[in-house]
């Protein structure tokens, strides 16, 4: 997102954020850009030089704020999957590796299981073709 200082043809001025550059351009083409004041589509990038401080401080809110979004989204997708992992599979701890083997090799019942495996035990697994994914399990999983 980027924060753009309008002014329409009567010298009103107000802040716009647009995705990028180039969403401004087009929307500004369109004239689809108009002052909230007097709603005049005659609007233009205003001077931006003293406020520029201002507007870069802005930006990294706007960015650190983003981030925080998005690590809380991750989180919550990882929560998500872990939810139904816990629910829908058999926690069988670090005997993983050995349980996974047995259900590709047929010597177990088919189902869905998780637990931990060594990094050396996950790439074994995945060479022989044994579907297992890796998920980074939040901190306050139950240890076993
Ligand atoms: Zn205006």
């Amino acid at each position: 997102m980027i924060l753009f200082q309008l002014k329409c043809d009567h010298d009103h001025e107000f802040e716009g954020w647009f995705k990028d550059s180039a969403t401004y351009e087009a929307q500004s083409l369109g004239g689809e850009l108009s002052c909230p004041l007097c709603g005049s589509v005659h609007v233009g990038k205003a001077l931006m030089a003293p406020r520029l401080r201002t507007g870069r401080q802005k930006e990294q809110a706007e960015q650190t704020q983003k981030q925080a979004a998005l690590a809380m989204a991750t989180q919550t997708a990882l929560a998500e999957i872990r939810a139904h992992v816990e629910k829908n599979c058999e926690h069988v701890g670090d005997k993983f590796a050995e349980e996974a083997r047995k259900i590709h090799y047929g010597e177990a019942d088919a189902r869905g299981i998780y637990g931990q495996a060594t990094p050396d035990e996950a790439v074994e697994l995945i060479d022989e073709g044994i579907d297992v994914h890796a998920l980074p399990w939040l901190e306050d999983h139950k240890k076993n």
